[in-house]
């Protein structure tokens, strides 16, 4: 197999880069496409998620990810929800890069879980 570091850009010189994220015993695979290593690694951030064994409310491991929008401004968002307890994770969105990221309590810095209240908060 002939490579020439030059040629990265060139249609030949495309890259994929796999990797899983562990959410409860669910196990997400992702991959990511660019020229070249570079470009993977750009791309692979954008989910800088770490794994999540456990709830953070009530510590059992049925967890999975879940997507949605909201009605009245379309924020698209991801969340780790769980089956048990009904609590929540929610992922923001970094305007910067794009890159999501687990919510943080402000005050104490740790995982912001939502424990699950009938009515979602929607105005
Ligand atoms: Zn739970």
């Amino acid at each position: 197999m002939e490579s020439r570091t030059k040629d990265v850009s060139s249609e030949g010189g495309k890259m994929r880069l796999g990797l899983t994220k562990i959410i409860g015993e669910n196990q997400y695979n992702f991959s990511f496409d660019g020229a070249d290593l570079w470009e993977c690694i750009m791309e692979s951030q954008k989910v800088s998620i770490y794994d999540i064994k456990e709830c953070g409310l009530c510590h059992t491991s049925f967890l999975k990810l879940i997507a949605y929008e909201t009605k009245e401004d379309k924020y698209k968002y991801v969340k780790v929800s769980c089956n048990k307890c009904k609590g929540s994770l929610t992922l923001g969105q970094a305007k910067s890069d794009n890159a999501y990221y687990y919510r943080r309590d402000k005050d104490t810095g740790n995982l912001d879980w939502q424990a699950f209240v009938e009515k979602e908060k929607t105005s």
